[in-house]
């Protein structure tokens, strides 16, 4: 195709540039193949779809998890000259219909559907050309990412009913099992994928402990009067009760969660688009889709429920690329309700498994950035200098030889095994799990017996926060080394660790209560 897409992004658009990945994505879309673009939160998914919609002959059909945000969208194109609109149950029979009629006649280049719309349309499929389906919030399909939805379970049937049109599913969050779980369940055909660097090196990190937080979080916001940004929190009562607070000193703060009517939400949403409202107290049913670029900072009030979550949510932060601040309070307290929940829920084990990375995260001693970097698949060497472990660093040692006995156990047991029974190994343990599979007769068994059960434990979180291993959770979370883990074991690669603390956030924390 020779059309050009700088012209095209820059009369549509009014962009100068494409943002990494944007290009290769529509090049792709373009010569018909499946796309799977994972990008972060803010980094330009819907040029993806919405650019090839206006080169591409037929219509372009955008499946969204999102009634609510629907007509943003679509007023948003139009304000662009774009021709778009969407069908859903917000709208009535007659309007529907109109639509329909529209799209049969060729009016539009672009309509959002929600999924649960998809059974009553095949009508309309067998009346127009579909050039391109791009799914969006294509986590939401499978049961391993953070917000399932059952109405997306059936989207597998468009590639069947579709086979010749390409499909392009979007996320911000999916882990490499979600990755692999979104392809298979939409039937991709050699999904051809892309996943945009997740750095937000604008966003600095900070966890800090769950003490006296409301005072904590009134003195942060003080310091800065004219900045909004949004409070995080697990509960709907709790997200009333700070913004009352917050409220009764004069702060201008409103509370968001599903539990309000939508007009209220509305008019929350707008207020803070606007800055009329500074702080949002949210529960995570803020924020997707919303479209503000100048949220200076995200607090986390609660532990969130898995590093995807927490990084979409602090992503949310400084979309226009200026600084922006990111606090996570961590509490013990949290972390039991959050037990609670994820057992209580589907998927258990992968749930609990997901919420203890969250807590190794925030107790971990070395870069952050690392850390979630290397949760989403990226291994980088350097640290951040914009996290607080960064800025304030615990003293390190040389852990190389405990890296390479942890490294060389994990990979003497095949990768197949994990946290507890490497750290058995390493220490020589007698017991069920080392004999029944004979482990005591392979090499390096025992070679860690000079470190306590509890400091292995540490020492391998560190060596997984730094990217030398990760954990699979969708296989009993086996620990399975990286391809930094290489450098170590076989290039002679040093490996800083810092000296095992207790650490003791959770007593600072009953003091508040
Ligand atoms: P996502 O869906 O990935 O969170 P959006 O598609 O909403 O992100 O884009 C985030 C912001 O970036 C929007 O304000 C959008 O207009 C802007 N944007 C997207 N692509 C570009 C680009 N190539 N150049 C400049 N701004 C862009
Ligand atoms: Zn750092």
């Amino acid at each position: 195709m020779t059309t050009n897409l700088h012209a095209t992004l820059k009369e549509n658009f009014g962009f100068e540039k494409f943002r990494p990945n944007q290009e290769e994505i529509i090049n792709c879309i373009l010569s018909e193949q499946d796309t799977l673009a994972i990008m972060p939160t803010g980094g330009g998914k819907s040029i993806c779809f919405q650019l090839p919609a206006l080169i591409l002959p037929g219509i372009t059909i955008v499946i969204s998890p999102l009634i609510a945000l629907m007509k943003d969208q679509v007023d948003s194109l139009k304000a662009n000259g774009i021709k778009a609109c969407f069908i859903n149950s917000s709208q009535s029979t007659e309007e529907q219909q109109f639509y329909i009629q529209a799209l049969q006649a060729n009016e539009f280049k672009l309509v959002y559907l929600a999924p649960e719309s998809l059974s009553y349309l095949e009508n309309l499929f067998n009346s127009i050309t579909i050039s391109l389906i791009a799914i969006d919030e294509a986590h939401c399909i499978s049961a391993w990412g953070h917000d399932f939805r059952p109405a997306y379970t059936n989207l597998g049937y468009l590639k069947n009913r579709f086979p010749s049109t390409p499909i392009l599913a979007l996320t911000a969050t999916a882990d490499k099992a979600t990755r692999t779980d979104i392809a298979e369940q939409l039937n991709l055909v050699n999904p051809q994928t892309f996943v945009a660097s997740f750095d937000r090196k604008n966003l600095s990190l900070e966890v800090r402990p769950a003490l006296d937080r409301v005072k904590q979080i009134i003195d942060f916001i003080d310091r800065k009067p004219n900045e909004s940004g949004i409070i995080y929190c697990l509960s709907r009562k709790t997200t009333e009760e700070i913004a009352e607070k917050l409220q009764k000193i004069g702060i201008k703060a409103s509370a968001y969660h599903a539990g309000l009517d939508n007009q209220i939400r509305s008019t929350v949403q707008d207020a803070f688009i606007n800055d009329e409202c500074q702080v949002v107290c949210a529960t995570i049913a803020f924020g997707m889709g919303i479209d503000k670029s100048n949220v200076r900072w995200v607090i986390h009030y609660n532990l969130p429920k898995n590093i995807e979550g927490y990084y979409q949510e602090i992503g949310r932060a400084g979309r226009d690329g200026l600084p922006s601040e990111t606090i996570l309070f961590e509490s013990y307290g949290d972390m039991i309700q959050l037990q609670k929940f994820a057992s209580e829920g589907s998927n258990a084990q992968v749930q609990l498994s997901k919420l203890e990375r969250m807590k190794q995260y925030a107790d971990a001693l070395s870069c952050r950035r690392k850390i979630l970097l290397s949760y989403f698949g990226e291994l980088v060497t350097e640290n951040c200098g914009n996290c607080d472990i960064c800025k304030n660093p615990p003293a390190f040692f040389d852990g190389t030889i405990i890296a390479q006995k942890a490294l060389s156990a994990i990979a003497r047991l095949k990768e197949s095994e994990a946290l507890a029974v490497i750290v058995d190994f390493l220490r020589g343990s007698k017991n069920a799990s080392i004999f029944d599979k004979e482990y005591q007769y392979l090499k390096t068994y025992g070679i860690g017996i000079d470190i306590s059960w509890y400091d292995w434990n540490q020492y391998i979180i560190q060596l997984i926060n730094l990217g030398f291993c990760e954990i699979a959770f969708h296989q009993q979370n086996k620990i399975k080394l990286t391809s930094l883990a290489k450098k170590v074991l076989f290039e002679g690669e040093k490996v800083q660790l810092t000296t095992v603390q207790k650490i003791d956030k959770t007593k600072a924390e009953i003091k508040e209560r």
